[in-house]
């Protein structure tokens, strides 16, 4: 007969007397130890995700802390707009280190990020798939120059579409 039971993460129903599985703490349920691992490792990840976009934006503009609105703007971008810690890091950097925005438009804030989230996407994916192929290439003539736009325009609204993870760079970063 054996213990059929349903997994927490992937929903399909296992033998627990068959295959290895995990107790989820405080739920009476359980989980392939696969799914389980995989799930904990995402989870992980993002949370250093979360730990270095904070440490980047503090190093930025000087924060010792970040303030409050700006943990807003992170939230909105995560939630509204369905954007990971590491495209916001990457966008940020984009912007700042490849594209030399300057700091002081800003006023301390992130507002930029929806306004170049797709451009530093297009321009890390070419990145990534020139590495790839392993060929020499100029990214730049693959990137589209970075539209010049006022943050605080408010006729200008971000691009929105296609959820752009940034998860191609996964791979290369955990080498
Ligand atoms: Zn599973």
């Amino acid at each position: 007969m054996g213990h059929r039971v349903k997994c927490y993460y992937c929903g399909h129903t296992f033998d627990r007397d068959k295959e290895p599985f995990v107790p989820i703490e405080g739920k009476r349920r359980y989980a392939h130890k696969l799914c389980y691992d995989r799930a904990r490792s995402a989870e992980q990840e993002n949370e250093e995700n979360k730990i270095q976009l904070e440490n980047y934006i503090k190093e930025l503009f000087n924060y010792k802390t970040l303030p409050e609105p700006i943990n807003r703007q992170i939230r909105e971008y995560l939630i509204d707009k369905n954007y990971t810690y590491k495209g916001i890091l990457k966008s940020l950097k984009y912007f700042y280190e490849i594209k030399n925005g300057d700091k002081e438009k800003a006023h301390g804030r992130i507002g930029i990020v929806p306004y170049v989230y797709e451009d530093a996407h297009n321009y890390y994916l070419a990145l990534f798939e020139a590495k790839e192929k392993n060929e020499q290439v100029v990214v730049s003539d693959y990137v589209l120059p970075t539209r010049v736009v006022c943050i605080r325009d408010p006729e200008r609204s971000p691009m929105t579409g296609k959820r752009k993870l940034f998860s191609f760079l996964d791979e290369e970063e955990n080498e």
